[in-house]
């Protein structure tokens, strides 16, 4: 089927043409510019981006597919989960393209999305297997049957995301806004043995209880309380130490916990996805480890790890070919959309 995918949950506004698994057209336009002053998104300039944005945007695919909404078998517009005002404006835009062209719309989760778009990249998914998404607003474990049908969650972070908590240890640090990328290019530099950080979750009734959910919140205060006993003693903060200890935590439990889920769930594919994926150490760990066990690490190239387009097409496209039922054209936007649900 020939799919248009619109994303725009969060900063991103993403518009891309799939037709069955081949990714034709992606083109993406974000707002992160107008935030960064601001130390965060503002929901606000975001919605207002998204409006902006929308008609060029759809332009520049629909230009680069060589396609017209005519040709269109279906449309998928992320549903959430997201900031509401941003979802609106895509939800809405693709409503009115539905209605104007008779085709079918297909309202779609954003985080299973993260876990579709590797399709478009390394070919079908095998029977089953274990997806972790990892960015700003999210960090999900999922294993995955059918992408179409057939997601559970196994567990998600309790507090912030990893990506998130990065970006809290880069203010920490006195980075500049995102700090992901600072921290991951300054833990580099580091010696991740010289600091041990605690690993949320990991041990004991805690582990028990959440064989894989994530915490990173614990991590962060911890790191918080080091650089302050640094300050207190007046000597100079460790920070390339102290990004390569915390970095090492983080992509440790992550990569735990994820193939942890492959050995007992009997998958030999994990898929991982979102923004943070492209983490330096996360990607060691991970392709070391899998290694080990036998396990393979599917992880698409970075534009299509970061929000966009091409992964809700891909979504869409798998909806499509499972025969699943369109969306109602009053759906509505659900930012805290639970992943049980592929669809809207
Ligand atoms: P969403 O949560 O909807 O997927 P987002 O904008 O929050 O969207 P992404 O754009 O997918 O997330 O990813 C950005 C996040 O990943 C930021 O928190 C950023 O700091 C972090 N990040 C990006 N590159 C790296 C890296 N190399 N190491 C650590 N963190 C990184
Ligand atoms: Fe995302
Ligand atoms: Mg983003």
């Amino acid at each position: 089927p020939l799919i248009l995918g619109i994303e725009t949950s969060c900063d991103e506004t993403g518009f891309a043409v799939v037709r069955g698994r081949e990714l034709l057209a992606d083109v993406t336009a974000s707002s992160m510019e107008e935030h960064a002053r601001y130390g965060g998104i503002v929901p606000e300039v975001a919605s207002r981006a998204h409006l902006e944005a929308f008609v060029p945007t759809l332009d520049a695919a629909l230009e680069a597919a060589d396609v017209d909404l005519g040709q269109l078998d279906g449309i998928a517009v992320t549903a959430g989960p997201g900031l509401v005002g941003s979802l609106t404006v895509g939800v809405s835009g693709a409503k009115a393209l539905a209605l104007a062209t008779g085709k079918p719309l297909y309202g779609v989760n954003h985080v299973i999305g993260h876990a579709a778009v590797d399709e478009l990249v390394h070919g079908p998914f095998p029977d089953r297997f274990v997806a972790l998404v990892v960015s700003g607003g999210h960090t999900s474990l999922l294993l995955v049957d059918d992408i179409a049908t057939g997601v559970v969650e196994l567990g998600q972070t309790l507090d912030d995301a990893a990506g998130e908590a990065f970006d809290k240890v880069g203010r920490l640090l006195g980075l500049p806004y995102p700090g992901g990328p600072h921290v991951d290019r300054l833990s580099r530099e580091g010696d991740r043995d010289a600091i041990r950080f605690p690993r949320g979750l990991t041990s004991g009734k805690d582990k028990a209880r959440h064989p894989y959910d994530f915490s990173f919140s614990g991590l962060k205060t911890a790191v918080a309380r080091y650089v302050e006993a640094c300050q207190d003693r007046g000597e100079e903060v460790p920070a390339a130490d102290v990004a390569a200890g915390f970095s090492e935590a983080v992509a440790d439990v992550l990569v735990t916990k994820s193939l942890a889920a492959c050995e007992r769930s009997g998958c030999d594919t994990l898929v991982i996805g979102g923004g943070f994926s492209a983490n330096s150490r996360l990607r060691e760990l991970a392709a070391e480890r899998a290694a080990e066990r036998g396990i393979t690490v599917r992880i698409p190239p970075i534009r299509y790890c970061t929000d966009n387009g091409a992964m809700i097409a891909a979504l869409g496209s798998a909806l499509v070919r499972s025969g699943a039922a369109p969306s109602p054209l009053d759906l509505p936007t659900d930012s805290g959309m639970p992943l049980e649900l592929v669809r809207v």
